[in-house]
């Protein structure tokens, strides 16, 4: 018989799993159970559908046995078994290792769940194992299979004997070395804290052969020793206890051992809606970290769902918006029919109730965090802000007035994040709109000439810094009717001071100088003008119409590298000193006057983040104006 090899990423994390970096051993087990756990479901839910099979609960249990001699851990279940190329297909396999990428990280983060990371449960048996041998048989088939494997090495299949459906992982535990000890995962009572600690919630019977100490009749202070099978764990799903009865570390050992993540949650949530429409319980959480694929199309948003206890779907996406979908978590319905195909899921009504109802649960969460927890807010926002304006922009704005109160951007007065019902409040008098400034980060927007008129006003600049802001806001338009201002943009809606009022023949001679200007510049801007927003500065670029050059830059980067130019306006401060040498060199130096011409505009270019069309020439220009 041949031996098989794992696939090769398979065998690398094997490789890692084994010689391990994971510090808690014990949670193999955990990831044991819940294998078992859920090959019972699966059986559950056949027998549930199927009306040629049925179910008797008392039949149904995960069993946890031990034999010192041999060494010898067993944890057996009563589950849906599998088929020899099931046994290939899924022990064979690391499924979801995905690339190596990983593999870097996890020898950076010691912490990291890898196996939560990862769906890589089964393998967390060679933790401890020296060999494993899975005995199964499945439902509906009349033979039984063995895979034996002690490693990376590779694994065996042949057919072996077992008369009743289900799965034996026998696991023969790794001899004591110098610095690990395994015979604890040989002790009955030690193997009996480790269910408690991370499954005691598990819906179906754990049971373990425990030794009792019993008193002799008749013989005082003499004990016998008796072995008795015990049910070790609760079996309530945590989502059936009160809240009062449960502790944070509760539910973050339930989003552990259900995968949610490999980080600690940032916040959880337990429903339970007993209106007259809906009916469900659910425990949702906000993580704290992106999931390392979050922005990826590889990302499969979802919650688990449950069908009055038996769990009939890993990731219905149906259950949450897309701007939501860093929320993990799990609903229990007893509306929703078990006979449900996923197919007709989607049409459910009461799912989409529940959905809708999960959806103003979670806003008006993330509302109460907002209000009550600033911090932890702004922390929030830090990692899924992004998207959330993502959200605002989708569908033509379609779900802005859910999300337009969760919105922060760094703002210019208070230099910290700033909501927009903030900034609003905060509103001066005679300001007729919200302004925003873009660019690639808070220092550099800092230094843009183009907020100085704004900032000098005394009014309040939102920074955005992120490729999505500009588009985002686009789509609200509007927030509690007063609308938005890019600072760059043609009309600020700022009145001119009396004194800068110039006579007619004065703008006329400047006009002349600007036209002149244009000439020379060709069709790099649409226009050369006076400014009104700049104050120390000589030059800037501006833009008309709808599209900035930040979101120029934006379209540009896209994979489909869409061809959206802005239209340019090049910006002249006619108070500044520059534009004295401007003039005289237009009437008395030609060649001087397209050299500053080329010079003003190319730093208008620099100091908006864009590089110089023609960077040899630009220092050739300033070389001419050193010599
Ligand atoms: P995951 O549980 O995340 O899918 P695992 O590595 O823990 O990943 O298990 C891989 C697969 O092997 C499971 O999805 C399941 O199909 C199968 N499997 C593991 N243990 C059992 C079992 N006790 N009974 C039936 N199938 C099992
Ligand atoms: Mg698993």
């Amino acid at each position: 018989m041949a031996k098989r090899q794992f696939k090769a990423e398979s065998k690398r994390l094997l490789d890692l799993m084994i010689h391990s970096i994971y510090t808690h051993k014990e949670i193999f087990l955990r990831e044991l159970i819940s294998n078992a756990s859920d090959a019972i479901d699966k059986i559950y839910y056949q027998a549930l559908t199927d009306e040629n099979l049925s179910f008797n609960k008392d039949d149904y249990f995960i069993k946890i046995s031990v034999d010192k001699a041999t060494r010898t851990l067993t944890v057996s279940d009563t589950g849906i078994g599998m088929t020899d190329e099931e046994l290939a297909d899924n022990l064979g396999v690391i499924a979801q290792s995905g690339s190596l990428k990983f593999k870097s990280d996890i020898e950076k983060a010691e912490d990291y769940d890898i196996i939560g990371q990862f769906g890589v449960g089964f393998y967390s048996a060679f933790m401890v194992a020296s060999k494993v041998t899975v005995t199964t048989k499945a439902l509906g088939s009349d033979k039984a299979f063995k895979w034996v494997s002690t490693g990376a090495e590779g694994y065996t299949i042949t057919e072996a004997e077992k008369d009743t459906i289900g799965t034996d992982i026998e696991i023969i535990v790794k001899e004591n070395s110098e610095d690990e000890n395994y015979d604890e995962f040989l002790d009955t009572y030690r193997l009996q804290m480790i269910v408690k600690k991370y499954s005691d919630f598990i819906r179906y019977p754990i049971k373990m052969d425990m030794t009792k100490s019993v008193p002799i009749e008749g013989k005082d202070g003499e004990y016998d020793e008796i072995i008795e099978e015990k049910t070790v764990n609760s079996m309530v799903p945590i989502w059936r206890k009160n809240k009062s009865e449960l502790k944070d570390e509760d539910y973050e050992a339930f989003y552990t051992e259900k995968h949610y993540g490999f980080d600690k949650p940032a916040r959880h949530m337990h429903i339970k809606a007993e209106g007259a429409t809906t009916r469900y319980t659910a425990i949702l959480y906000i993580p704290s970290s992106t999931p390392f694929d979050y922005y990826t199309k590889d990302f499969e948003k979802g919650l688990e769902l449950y069908a009055n206890g038996v769990m009939i779907m890993k990731k219905c996406a149906d259950l949450l918006p897309d701007y939501f979908a860093f929320v993990q978590g799990m609903v229990d319905s007893e509306d929703l029919s078990l006979n449900i195909s996923r197919e007709m899921l989607q049409h459910d009504r009461q799912l989409k109730v529940i959905a809708k109802n999960i959806k103003s649960k979670i806003k008006s969460e993330l509302e109460k965090m907002l209000a009550d927890d600033r911090e932890a807010y702004e922390g929030f926002f830090k990692t899924f802000g992004r998207q959330l304006k993502y959200g605002v922009y989708d569908g033509y704005g379609m779900n802005k007035d859910d999300l337009q109160n969760l919105l922060l951007f760094h703002s210019s007065t208070e230099d910290k994040p700033a909501t927009l019902a903030e900034y609003v409040s905060r509103m001066k008098e005679d300001q007729k709109y919200i302004y925003y400034a873009s660019g690639e980060s808070v220092e550099k927007i800092k230094l843009l000439p183009q907020t100085e008129r704004v900032a000098d006003t005394g009014y309040e600049i939102l920074y955005f810094t992120e490729d999505v802001d500009e588009f985002a806001i686009s789509m609200l338009n509007e927030f509690e009717g007063k609308q938005f201002r890019n600072v760059s943009s043609g009309d600020l809606g700022i009145d001119e001071p009396e004194e800068k009022e110039k006579n007619q023949e004065e703008q006329e001679a400047d006009q002349k100088i600007f036209d002149a200007m244009q000439k020379l510049l060709g069709d790099k801007v649409s226009k050369v003008k006076a400014s009104n927003r700049l104050k120390n500065t000589a030059v800037c670029l501006s833009t008309e119409g709808g599209l900035s050059i930040e979101m120029e830059k934006v379209l540009a980067s896209m994979p489909t590298g869409q061809e959206a130019k802005a239209e340019r306006v090049l910006e002249i401060n006619t108070g500044h000193e520059v534009y004295e040498a401007i003039k005289k060199a237009q009437t008395s130096d030609e060649e001087k006057f397209a050299l500053y011409t080329q010079l003003l505009y190319n730093q208008a270019v620099l100091m908006e983040g864009l590089s110089v069309d023609n960077p040899v020439e630009f220092s050739q220009d300033i070389c001419k104006l050193i010599k």
